[in-house]
């Protein structure tokens, strides 16, 4: 039961760092402020940390869905 306290308080000082929403989908944040999904566009170049999408946004969206099927 100690230990469970313990985690409590780890989880709360994480909410405070990470944004609640994901700017992209106006979803509950997951991960760096950003959805589960919208995480991965992220970290693919696909959208900057304000939720903005790149001139070359096709190209890329489409490299993701190969990738993502193969
Ligand atoms: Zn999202």
């Amino acid at each position: 039961m100690d230990n469970k306290d313990k985690n409590k308080g780890q989880k709360n000082q994480n909410v405070l760092e990470i944004a609640a929403r994901c700017p992209v989908c106006k979803g509950k944040a997951h991960k760096a402020g950003f959805c589960a999904e919208h995480f991965q566009w992220f970290k693919m170049g696909l959208v900057n940390r304000k939720g903005e999408k790149p001139k070359d946004f096709d190209k890329k969206f489409q490299a993701m869905q190969r990738r993502k099927a193969a």
